[in-house]
């Protein structure tokens, strides 16, 4: 749609929203602006399923109904950020700037009017004049008054908008990436490859930790967390930025090495391999040294895959060789 034609009907969305946000009596906060802009542009379909049946019902259209479809809909969505907040944003701006060249005008109207008072002064019988400027002043003096505690009101309105565009980009990230180790999660991985081709010579990694049963019931939970952070630090260290770290599932990582072949993939599998097999871990509280922990690895190139699924289920079979062949080794597919 091309910007005017997409500017208008944005800004008619806009008009609405504020009319239905007036006529049932709601703030036009941003929380409850986003919600009811979505329901006026038709954008989501449960929410606004949700807002029908409760105007049916000949229900309140409260707050906090509002607030739960934001929670449960819209919320860390980053369309809210482009369909919703951006317009706000701009439609806000917009207004803003109108009230300011309508207080600069109101300034000049009061300078002028002070001027003709002066001269009023000046001259006799001119008090009912008089009287009728010095109303004037006080009446452009008002409204520029409320105009000015208006801005105010907005430019917080905008710096609310722009603190929620910060949590949701927050938020947005938050949730694809893993939180005890740190390294991308499932979600992630995938929001990562959908920006990488999969053209070109690609290689994968599947890791998995040895025997990890063993380590969670000798030591308990909360050292195996520990060993899992260990291990997911020591494979960040060996991949470059442009790799991705992940941890797929519970004590199995993947790593996925953009541009680099088999020879390249090995190295950097044997190198994670010999680093986990170095390390030495010691349980503080006991300080009781764990016994040697290491780590099987599976290795497959782009190529004969078709796509990233494939590359990782042929790197997951190799893994099954490696551990077959009694494990603390990589394999190649
Ligand atoms: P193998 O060498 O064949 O991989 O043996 P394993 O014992 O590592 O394999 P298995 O997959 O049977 O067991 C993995 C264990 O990892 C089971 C599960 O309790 C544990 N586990 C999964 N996720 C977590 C986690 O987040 N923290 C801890 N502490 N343990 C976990
Ligand atoms: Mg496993
Ligand atoms: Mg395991």
């Amino acid at each position: 749609m091309p910007f005017e034609e997409n500017y208008q009907v944005t800004s008619n969305f806009s008009e609405l929203t504020h009319d239905f946000l007036s006529s049932h009596l709601i703030a036009p906060t941003p929380v409850n602006y986003a919600v009811i802009y979505l329901y006026i542009s038709n954008e989501n379909e449960l929410l606004g399923a949700a807002i029908d049946k409760k105007l049916h019902q000949g229900e309140l259209i409260t707050v906090d109904f509002i607030a739960d479809l934001f929670k449960r809909y819209i919320s860390f969505s980053e369309r809210i950020e482009n369909t919703v907040l951006s317009p706000f944003e701009q439609t806000l701006s917009n207004t803003l700037d109108q009230i300011t060249r309508q207080v600069s005008n109101e300034e000049k109207a009061t300078k002028s009017l002070q001027k003709l008072d002066k001269i009023l002064t000046n001259t006799e019988n001119h008090q009912s004049l008089e009287q009728i400027v010095g109303y004037l002043f006080n009446t452009i003096n008002n409204t520029k008054a409320q105009h000015q505690a208006l801005s105010l009101e907005l430019s917080t309105t905008q710096q609310e908008i722009s603190q929620l565009k910060d949590k949701l980009a927050y938020s947005r990230q938050e949730a694809l990436v893993d939180s005890l180790t740190g390294l991308l999660n499932r979600r992630g991985c995938d929001d990562k490859l959908q920006a990488l081709s999969f053209a070109g010579t690609h290689s994968s990694l599947a890791i998995d930790i040895d025997h990890f049963k063993k380590i969670n019931d000798s030591f308990g939970h909360f050292v195996g967390d520990k060993v899992i952070q260990r291990i997911a630090k020591t494979i960040k260290s060996h991949v470059s930025e442009q790799d991705l770290a992940v941890r797929y599932g519970g004590e199995e990582f993947l790593v996925v090495m953009t541009n680099k072949s088999i020879p390249e993939a090995k190295k950097v599998a044997e190198n994670i391999r010999l680093s986990v097999a170095k390390m030495k871990l010691i349980q503080k509280e006991t300080n009781t040294l764990l016994p040697p922990i290491s780590v099987s690895i599976g290795i497959a190139q782009s190529g004969d895959t078709p796509n990233w699924t494939s590359l990782f289920e042929q790197a997951d079979d190799a893994l099954y060789k490696a551990k077959n062949s009694g494990r603390n080794c990589c394999i190649c597919a």
